[in-house]
């Protein structure tokens, strides 16, 4: 009888995983138990220092078939709940930053309004909630005239990329240390210029490169 109660409660309130669709009992939760079993396993954080950044940390290698098909759903499957539950699931694994604020990386405003949300935003805010940092969206700003542009070419083309962020020259933020919050580092490009803008622009003493996933040979 229990049995037969619970089995039509989980059926009421079951949800598809947001990344391998199978139906998860727990409405509130993103993701099957398989799909966190299989990020956890594939974890292994790595250390990030780039030109212009301080060391940080990404926490999942996409080469493996459980990151990228949960990158996928982060980033094309419009799951803004999934992003906010894996910046928390990554806070937890790396050691809190020693930084004042946490900064996404913005979108172009293109793509933006076809995914409804900027999925940094969403990761930094899960980072957030654990460490208890507060998140700056103010500071860094992506360039309406640049998402023409950087649709039409591709994004390798590094070069390109200089340009594309402008950093909130406000004396407030001169003297801060913040924390860059981006989904995956690839060539490290984007995070760097961004960074190189936040320093040289809006004046921060430092900035510490935080992204949920980065590119391995095997992956993206
Ligand atoms: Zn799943």
């Amino acid at each position: 009888m229990y049995q037969l109660m619970q089995r039509r409660l989980s059926g009421l309130v079951s949800l598809p995983c947001g990344a391998c669709g199978a139906l998860v009992r727990h409405s509130a939760e993103p993701l099957c138990a398989a799909c966190w079993g299989g990020l956890y396993l594939a974890a292994d954080p790595k250390p990030i220092k780039l030109s212009f950044t301080a060391a940080g940390c990404s926490w999942l290698p996409y080469g493996t078939p459980e990151v990228k098909r949960v990158m996928g759903a982060l980033k094309f499957r419009g799951h803004h709940s999934l992003a906010v539950q894996l910046g928390i699931a990554m806070s937890k694994a790396l050691p809190r930053p020693e930084v004042d604020v946490l900064v996404p990386i913005p979108l172009s405003p293109v793509r933006q309004y076809l995914r409804g949300y900027n999925q940094a935003e969403r990761i930094a805010h899960g980072l957030h909630l654990e460490w208890g940092i507060p998140v700056a969206p103010g500071l860094l700003d992506r360039r309406a005239w640049f998402a023409a542009k950087q649709s039409a070419r591709a994004e390798a083309d590094r070069p390109k990329i200089y340009g594309a962020y402008r950093a909130d020259p406000d004396p407030r933020w001169g003297g801060i240390r913040i924390g860059l919050v981006d989904d995956t580092l690839t060539t490290g490009s984007t995070l760097n210029a961004a960074a190189e803008e936040c320093l040289k622009k809006a004046k921060v003493a430092e900035v510490t490169p935080l992204t949920l996933a980065y590119a391995t040979r095997r992956g993206l």
